[in-house]
C-alpha cells in the first residue's frame, strides 16, 4: 500500500481525489442501505441493460485484443448504459450496474488504479447527481428531463474530472484536461443511446437488446481519438511526427501569409548524439530524446509548433516570430539543452546522468524565404549544416 503510485500525486490533488472517492463511497453506502427491495420487473430491465452492456463490452475486448489495440477507451460504452440505468432501474439496481467499470478496471489491470478508481467514482457521482434531478425514486420520463439528464451527467462527470487531473498536473493543457470535442461528441452518443435503451426498457425490457449494435458501433467509434493521436504523435517522444507536422505547419504558413505575419522555422539536430549511443547505450539515447523533446515544448510558446523531423531532429514552426525573436528562442533552446541533465540507465545497468548535450539551429524565416515550407526548410537546413561547420553548439539564421 505505501508503495501505490496514487501516493506520487500533488497534496491537493491527493486531498481531491481521495474526497470523490469517499464521496462515491459514501453515495453507494447511502444508496443500498435506504432503497427498497426491486421487484421482478425492474430485476428483468436490470437483466436486460447488463446482458447487453457485458456482451457488447466483452465482444469488443475480445475484438481489440485480437487486434492487439493495447489501450481501450470503454468509458464511452460504459456511459451509455449507466444512463439506461438511471432512467430505467432503481438506485440500487444502479449500483449493481456501476460494478460494470469497476470490474473492467479490475480485469483490465490498468497500471494506474488509482486513476481508473477516481474515474469510476466522478462517474458514481455525476450518475447519482443526475438521478435525483431527474427523480430518485422514479425518474420522470418527459424529453425535456431527459436532455437536461443527459447534460447534467456529462458536465458533472467532465468537470469533477477536469478538476482532478489540473490539480493534478497544473500546466496540462484545456484539451488534456476537459477532452478534444470529439470526446464531448461521443459522450453525447453515448447518453442519447443509453437514454433510448433505458426508455424501450422501461416499457418491455428485453428491448434494450435494441441498443447492441449502436453501443458496439459507439465502443469501436470511442477509440477515435486515440487511434488519431497514434497516427499524429511520434511514439518515442509525443512530439507531432514528421507528416502531420508538415500539414500544420503549411496551414499555419498559408494562414500567415494572408494576414501579412512574421513567421519561423527553426531546425534542430543533437551534436555528436551517435556518441551518446555508442557510450551509453540506445536507452540512454532515447531518454535523452524524450527530454530534449519536453524541453522544447516547454520552452517555446504554447501557439509554437514542435515536431520530430528524424532520428534526433526537431523542427519548431514560430507564429509571430521577427528574426530577432527567433534567434532569441534559438538561443534560449541552445542554452537550455546544455543545462540539460537526463537522468538514463546505462548499458551495464547502472544509473547514469546524462549532461553536456549540445544542439545545433539553423533557422529560416519568411521575411527572407517567403511562405513556401519547402524553401524555409532548404534554408533552415543549410543554415543548420553551416552551424555543424562552425564547430556545433551554434544557432545560424539562414
Ligand atoms: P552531428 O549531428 O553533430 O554531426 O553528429 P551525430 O552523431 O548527431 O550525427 P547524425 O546527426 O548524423 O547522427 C544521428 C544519430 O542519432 C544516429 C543515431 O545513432 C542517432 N539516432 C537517431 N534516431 C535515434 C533514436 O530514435 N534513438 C536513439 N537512441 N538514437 C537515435
Ligand atoms: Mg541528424
Ligand atoms: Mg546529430
Amino acid at each position: 500500500m505505501r508503495d501505490w503510485p496514487l501516493w506520487t500525486l500533488r497534496r491537493s490533488a491527493l486531498a481531491y481525489w481521495l474526497l470523490i472517492d469517499t464521496l462515491a463511497l459514501a453515495v453507494v453506502v447511502y444508496v443500498i442501505v435506504s432503497s427498497p427491495r426491486p421487484d421482478s420487473d425492474e430485476i428483468a430491465r436490470f437483466g436486460a441493460i447488463a446482458g447487453t452492456a457485458g456482451a457488447v463490452i466483452i465482444g469488443s475486448s475480445i475484438h481489440s485484443h485480437r487486434m492487439g489495440e493495447s489501450e481501450r477507451n470503454p468509458w464511452a460504452a460504459h456511459l451509455c448504459y449507466l444512463t439506461a440505468g438511471v432512467i430505467a432501474l432503481p438506485c440500487n439496481l444502479l449500483v449493481l450496474l456501476l460494478f460494470g467499470p469497476a470490474l473492467h478496471g479490475v480485469l483490465a489491470q490498468r497500471p494506474e488504479s488509482h486513476r481508473w478508481v477516481f474515474t469510476l467514482s466522478a462517474t458514481a457521482l455525476s450518475v447519482f447527481a443526475t438521478r435525483y434531478l431527474v427523480g430518485w425514486a422514479k425518474p420522470a420520463q418527459g424529453l425535456v428531463v431527459m436532455v437536461f439528464g443527459a447534460a447534467v451527467l456529462l458536465v458533472v462527470r467532465a468537470g469533477l474530472i477536469a478538476v482532478g487531473l489540473k490539480l493534478r498536473s497544473p500546466r496540462a493543457s484545456a484539451e488534456e484536461v476537459v477532452g478534444e470535442p470529439i470526446d464531448a461528441v461521443l459522450g453525447i452518443v453515448a447518453v442519447s443511446i443509453g437514454g433510448l435503451m433505458g426508455f424501450v426498457a422501461t416499457t418491455t425490457p428485453v428491448h434494450a437488446l435494441m441498443a447492441a449494435a449502436p453501443m458496439a458501433l459507439l465502443e469501436r467509434a470511442a477509440q477515435l481519438p486515440q487511434w488519431r493521436r497514434s497516427a499524429q504523435r511520434d511514439a518515442k517522444t509525443g512530439l507531432a511526427n514528421a507528416v502531420h507536422w508538415d500539414g500544420r505547419a503549411r496551414y499555419e504558413l498559408a494562414k500567415a501569409r494572408t494576414r501579412d505575419r512574421p513567421m519561423a522555422v527553426m531546425l534542430l539536430d543533437l551534436d555528436h548524439f551517435k556518441r551518446v549511443n555508442d557510450r551509453i547505450g540506445h536507452l540512454a539515447g532515447d531518454a535523452a530524446l524524450s527530454a530534449i523533446a519536453l524541453l522544447l515544448s516547454g520552452t517555446v510558446r504554447r501557439g509554437d509548433l514542435v515536431g520530430r523531423f528524424g532520428g534526433e531532429e526537431f523542427v519548431v514552426l514560430l507564429p509571430d516570430a521577427e528574426p530577432a525573436i527567433a534567434r532569441s528562442v534559438a538561443q534560449r533552446v541552445r542554452h537550455a539543452v546544455e543545462d540539460l541533465a537526463v537522468t538514463t540507465v546505462s548499458t551495464d545497468g547502472r544509473e547514469h546522468l546524462l549532461t553536456g548535450l549540445t544542439v545545433s539551429i539553423g533557422v529560416a524565416t519568411t521575411q527572407r524565404f517567403g511562405y513556401e515550407l519547402p524553401d524555409l526548410l532548404v534554408a533552415a537546413d543549410a543554415a543548420l549544416l553551416a552551424a555543424k561547420g562552425y564547430g556545433r553548439n551554434l544557432v545560424e539564421m539562414a
